[in-house]
């Protein structure tokens, strides 16, 4: 297995040097994407496999794929989307199979709907698997450039775009996907730096010529933590964290990750002490980031922010290995702006880093974003066509949402010339993924701090799980033109598969006493008729598709049965109960949206159960509706339903 690791690594050094192209004088591409981030990737290898002639423009070749801040992929509700991105043939789950170090698939202690796959990422193997995969893509272009305007006829329509050389190079559709660079800085202490991200220049003139289109935009920023020296760290005090065993790959294609449980890197936990929160607080007057207006990640937010909220609270910090033969760490949780002294003096502070050796500092960066309520959701804006929005510049933060948006708008962007006869468009909605809850939530509520996904943003989470994306999303890919024949060949024999097992255990009906003295479970008086699927959907990791097909090994049988697909059945019984249930709820949510909520009601009281968040912003906004609450963004679902059955009781009570 080492063997094949270092043959893999070799494989993807050896392929990865991308050529930049040139175009021609009078050239017109279908689509244009600017940005090889996350989005940008997904968005040109979309375009070009649906079979448009696509050229990705970025400012430098060895940056694309760059993981601008954390070595990690996945998570809970990101994990949902990039298995949703690879569904729909996208490039990052399979490029993180190839590249990580430290596979975990995080809330195993909940349910499946809410499982969260997640890796620690070599930063350099990925964005070599990434640029390997580019440079492969049919159809596709690449070029370092600097894109400084865009080519707008008729005040509506974008045709193209100019270079800070002063070509112009025309196309039917734009993506811009320009992530933190719109006319960024970056922060240290009192020290400010054009930059839009640490190395890299801003996107200043295009910034202004969006400003200039009349496109409503704000500002954000984000920051990174600093690197440390892995040789510098006294990993012997501190909780060590193995990945899983076997670890579980994030694409439908894949069987199983390039390595093996015992040659995954583990990663440490340690805590800040009360001396950080000293450190920060005596150092808040030369802290430039921290003290500026604009709205930091609340879900991500800098040491700073945490102490200043949370007070004398201990912090986690999780040392997180940038690679297997990076030799810095990434310590997440102490993302800061102090200048570089007293990061150095903050990181000292922390248990096992006594002696840390500080490689990189800390920093922040201030951004502008657009309001992403100027887009349709097919992320095409709506006040200029043929112009497409994807990834941070639309007030997301994180990879995957990158990605996300990044494949829907490459893909439209395709289809605007490919389809244009029929005007088929590529949307998908909060019942059939999480992409959909994030481009509804941004285009609908708009956004005024950088946006993740979680699973609790989901009214639908039980049946938008990660291991059903493929059944809820590859078809309508393909259908699109989106997903190659080769992945949906591959998807119709695991559908076959699933499908016949299910049908198989649902077509089985024996007296329940039966099933359950096989199955070990304490018989009951009444004994009525169960079939094989409703037992499955007991959850006890002891009744599985294998015990079953053990029990009648003659009248349940199917071809070709395996464990993937046997867990994923095992899966499917677990839910679908509940997934009846759920959509009961979704019906009566619907049904009563007009419900009034009472004004004298307590947003505080313990029985409603509302997070910190909701209760400050249902206390603040004092929606009249169910369906007026439904429509504040971080109000969850599932607090709806709870609101909507108070207000409903509480409503009998006076009645009665
Ligand atoms: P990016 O990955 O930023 O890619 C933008 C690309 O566009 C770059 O390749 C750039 O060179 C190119 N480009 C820009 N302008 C032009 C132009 N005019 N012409 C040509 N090319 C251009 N996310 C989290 O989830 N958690 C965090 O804690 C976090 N912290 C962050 C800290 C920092 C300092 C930074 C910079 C980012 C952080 N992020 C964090 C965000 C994460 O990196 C982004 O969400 C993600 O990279 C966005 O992907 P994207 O494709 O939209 O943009």
């Amino acid at each position: 297995m080492l063997n094949l690791r270092h043959s893999l690594i070799r494989n993807l050094s050896n392929r990865s040097r991308l050529k930049s192209t040139h175009s021609l004088p009078g050239d017109i591409y279908d689509v244009i994407i600017i940005g090889g981030g996350h989005a940008g990737t997904e968005a040109s290898s979309a375009a070009a496999r649906m079979g448009a002639r696509t050229l990705l423009l970025t400012h430098k070749l060895e940056t694309i794929g760059e993981m601008s801040c954390n070595p990690s992929f996945g998570g809970i509700g990101k994990g949902h989307l990039m298995r949703e991105v690879d569904a729909l043939d996208g490039v990052c789950a399979r490029c993180c199979d190839v590249s990580g170090v430290h596979y975990k698939v995080l809330n195993r202690r909940r349910g499946p709907a809410v499982w969260g796959p997640r890796a620690q990422i070599d930063r350099q193997l990925y964005k070599k698997a990434v640029q390997k995969e580019l440079g492969g893509t049919k159809n596709l272009e690449i070029r370092a450039a600097a894109v400084d305007n865009l080519i707008i006829e008729d005040d509506k329509h974008c045709k193209g775009v100019l270079l800070a050389n002063g070509e112009e190079v025309r196309s039917h559709s734009v993506v811009l996907t320009t992530g933190t660079f719109l006319r960024a800085h970056i922060n240290i202490g009192l020290e400010v730096r054009p930059a839009g991200r640490i190395g890299d220049k801003p996107a200043q003139a295009l910034g202004e010529a969006i400003d200039r289109l009349g496109f409503r935009m704000g500002r954000l920023k984000t920051g990174t933590p600093p690197r440390i020296a892995k040789d510098s760290i006294d990993f012997s005090q501190l909780q060590r964290h193995d990945g899983d065993n076997p670890p579980n790959p994030f694409s439908f294609l894949n069987e199983k990750v390039w390595l093996n449980a015992e040659e995954q890197i583990p990663c440490y936990l340690t805590y800040t002490t009360p001396k950080v929160s000293n450190i920060v607080r005596d150092n808040l007057h030369v802290n430039r980031h921290v003290t500026e207006e604009i709205t930091g990640p609340r879900y991500c937010p800098s040491i700073e922010s945490k102490i200043l909220r949370f007070g004398e609270k201990v912090h986690q910090v999780w040392l997180e290995p940038e690679g297997f033969d990076n030799p810095l760490i990434y310590p997440q949780g102490i993302s800061c702006t102090l200048p570089f002294e007293e990061q150095v003096e903050l990181v000292h502070a922390i248990k096992g880093l006594e002696k840390a050796e500080v490689v990189q500092p800390g920093y922040g960066v201030e951004y502008d974003y657009i309001d992403p309520r100027e887009l349709y959701p097919t992320l095409e804006t709506k006040r200029v066509s043929g112009l497409f929005f994807a990834g941070q510049i639309n007030g997301t933060t994180g990879y995957e949402e990158a990605a996300a948006q990044g494949i829907v708008a490459g893909a439209n962007a395709a289809g605007k010339t490919l389809h244009q006869n029929d005007g088929k468009q590529l949307t998908i909605s909060r019942t059939e993924g999480y992409i959909g809850v994030l481009i509804d939530d941004l285009t609908s509520l708009g956004t005024n701090e950088p946006y993740r996904m979680f699973t609790s943003r989901a009214e639908f989470r039980l049946s938008l799980r990660p291991d059903n994306a493929d059944m809820r999303l590859t078809q309508k890919g393909y259908d699109f033109g989106l997903v190659s024949e080769q992945r949906y060949r591959h998807f119709q024999q695991t559908f076959d598969k699933i499908q016949a097992g299910i049908e198989a255990l649902k077509n089985l009906k024996k007296h329940s006493n039966f099933w359950r003295s096989s199955l070990g479970l304490p018989t009951a008086k009444a004994s009525v008729e169960k079939t094989a699927f409703e037992m499955l959907g007991i959850p006890a990791d002891n009744i599985t598709v294998e015990q079953l097909l053990h029990l009648c090994p003659e009248e349940l049988s199917w071809p070709d049965c395996d464990k993937t697909s046997s867990e994923r059945i095992k899966i499917e019984a677990l839910y679908s109960f509940f997934v009846a249930e759920q959509q009961q709820d979704v019906d009566e949510v619907r049904r009563e949206e007009r419900l009034a909520i009472p004004s004298d009601i307590d947003y505080f009281s313990k029985t409603l159960s509302l997070s910190n968040e909701e209760r400050q912003k249902l206390a603040l906004i004092q929606p009249l509706t169910i369906a007026a609450a439904s429509r504040i963004q971080g109000v969850t679902p599932s607090t709806i339903v709870r609101l909507m059955k108070y207000v409903k009781r509480t409503e009998i009570a006076a009645s009665t």
